[in-house]
C-alpha cells in the first residue's frame, strides 16, 4: 500500500487536500465526494422507482394494508384504490419490456366523497408509500387559456417543484386534482353557479391525462411565449381527482328508478338508503352531472368514500398511526402533562364537530378549543383526565 497516494484515483499526496486511510488503502476527498454522489444517485433511484421486479412490488393486500394505519373505514375506495395503484406500476414494468405487444393503458382514479371524508388523506398515504412526487392542485383555480387564472399546465409546474425538478422523477408522480366537480359543464347541473370555462378546463385536462409530452412553465401560472418550458411527458403520471358531487345522489336516484332496482323495498334506514344510492354511482351520472365523456373515458374508475359516521369518527380521534388523541398527548408529554382523553369526551368532541358539518376535518379544531385553556396554563396540572364532566365546548 503506498500511503503517498489515493487508492482510487492515483493523485499524490501533494496534489489533494486530505488522505482518509483505510484498512488497505487511502482515498482523497475529490474521490470522497464522487463517491457520495453516486451514492445519493442510486439511492434516489431506488427510493422512487417502485421495484425492478414483479415480485417486489407491493401487492394489493399490502398496500391496503398501509393504508389502514393511517385512513379509517372507506374499505371499498382502499380496495380499489391499491389494485389502481398495483396495476399502475405493473404496466410501468411491462412498458420496459422491448418485445411487448400489448399496450396497457392506465387507469386514473375519481373519488367521489363529501368533504372531510379522506380523499386527500388516501391520496397522500398512497404516494408516501410508494414514495413518489406527490401535489395536490385545486381544479377551481384552472381557467381556459385567456381567462383569468392558471393554465391547467401547471399542475406539472407543481409536481416538478416537488420533485426538485428531476424531470424524470416528476413523471411517475401522483397528481391528485381537488374539487374536480367544480368544473363540471354548467348547463347539465343547475346547481353549479360558477364558471365560464368549466368545459374548456375540461378539455385541457384532457392533454395531461391521456398521456402526451406537455409544456410545462417551471414557475406554474401563465404560459408566457418567452418563458422557458420543461417538457414532461405525462404517460406514466398517475391522477387521481376527487369531489364532493353535490346533488349526484339525486342523479344516481333518477337512474336507479328507471331501472326498477328494488332498493326501498329492503329494510334500510334513511343513511343506509344514502350510502346505498351513492355506491352505485358510475360514469353515466357523472356525465349527467356535466364531465364531458372524453375526460371521463380518462377516469376508468370511479369510486365512492362513506359519509363519515359517529362511530368512524371515534375511530379517527383514536387510532390512526398519527391520531388526534396521540398527538394531542404527545404534544402535553413534552411538558411532563399527562393529558388523558376519555370515551365520553371524545364522543363530544365528536358530536359537537359533526354539528360543523366539516367531516373529520373539524375534530382537530374541536379538540384545541376544548384544550385552549389547558395548554394556556400548561405548567398547572401534571394529569388530565378529559371527560363528560370538565369538558368545555
Ligand atoms: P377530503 O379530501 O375528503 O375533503 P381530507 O382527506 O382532506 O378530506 O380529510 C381531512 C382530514 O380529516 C384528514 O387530514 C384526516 O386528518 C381526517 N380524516 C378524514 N377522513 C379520514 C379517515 N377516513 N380516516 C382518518 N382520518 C380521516
Amino acid at each position: 500500500m503506498n500511503s503517498n497516494q489515493c487508492s482510487f484515483c492515483g493523485r499524490k499526496r501533494n496534489e489533494v487536500k486530505m488522505l482518509v486511510s483505510g484498512n488497505n488503502g487511502f482515498i482523497c476527498e475529490n474521490c470522497i465526494e464522487q463517491a457520495h454522489v453516486i451514492v445519493k444517485d442510486s439511492m434516489t433511484k431506488n427510493g422512487f422507482s417502485p421495484a425492478d421486479k414483479i415480485e417486489d412490488l407491493k401487492k394489493p393486500k399490502e398496500i391496503k394494508k398501509f393504508l389502514d394505519q393511517y385512513v379509517i373505514g372507506q374499505d371499498q375506495a382502499k380496495k380499489q384504490l391499491s389494485i389502481a395503484v398495483y396495476n399502475h406500476y405493473k404496466r410501468l414494468l411491462h412498458a420496459k419490456n422491448e418485445n411487448k405487444e400489448v399496450e396497457i393503458e392506465k387507469s386514473n382514479i375519481i373519488m367521489i366523497g363529501e368533504t372531510g371524508t379522506g380523499k386527500t388523506l388516501l391520496a397522500k398515504t398512497i404516494a408516501k408509500e410508494l414514495n413518489v412526487p406527490f401535489c395536490i392542485v385545486d381544479a377551481t383555480i384552472l381557467t381556459e387559456a385567456g381567462y383569468v387564472g392558471e393554465d391547467v399546465e401547471s399542475i406539472l409546474s407543481r409536481l416538478l417543484m416537488v420533485a426538485d425538478y428531476d424531470v424524470e422523477k416528476a413523471e411517475k408522480g401522483i397528481v391528485f386534482i381537488d374539487e374536480i366537480d367544480k368544473i363540471a359543464r354548467k348547463s347539465d347541473n343547475p346547481s353549479i353557479t360558477r364558471d365560464v370555462s368549466g368545459e374548456g378546463v375540461q378539455q385541457g385536462l384532457l392533454k395531461l391525462l391521456e398521456g402526451s409530452i406537455v409544456n410545462v412553465p417551471p414557475q406554474g401560472g401563465r404560459k408566457h411565449p418567452d418563458q422557458k418550458y420543461i417538457q414532461v411527458d405525462t404517460k406514466n403520471i398517475l391522477f387521481i381527482a376527487g369531489g364532493a358531487f353535490d346533488g349526484i345522489k339525486e342523479i344516481i336516484e333518477r337512474r336507479l328508478n328507471k331501472q326498477a332496482i328494488g332498493f326501498s323495498s329492503e329494510k334500510l334506514n334513511k343513511a343506509e338508503e344514502e350510502d346505498y344510492i351513492l355506491s352505485q354511482i358510475n360514469a353515466i351520472d357523472l356525465r349527467k352531472f356535466g364531465l364531458i365523456p372524453e375526460l371521463l373515458g380518462r377516469f376508468p374508475i370511479v369510486t365512492y368514500l362513506d359519509r363519515l359516521t359517529k362511530e368512524t369518527m371515534i375511530r379517527i380521534m383514536k387510532e390512526p398511526k398519527n391520531s388526534i388523541v396521540n398527538q394531542f398527548v404527545e404534544l402535553f408529554k413534552m411538558d411532563g402533562v399527562k393529558l388523558k382523553f376519555t370515551d365520553q369526551s371524545i364522543e363530544k368532541i365528536v358530536e359537537e364537530t359533526m354539528e360543523k358539518g366539516l367531516g373529520a376535518r373539524g375534530l382537530r379544531g374541536t379538540t384545541e378549543k376544548v384544550l385552549e385553556d389547558y395548554m394556556f396554563d400548561i405548567a398547572a396540572r401534571k394529569e388530565i383526565v378529559l371527560s363528560d364532566d370538565n369538558i368545555k365546548l
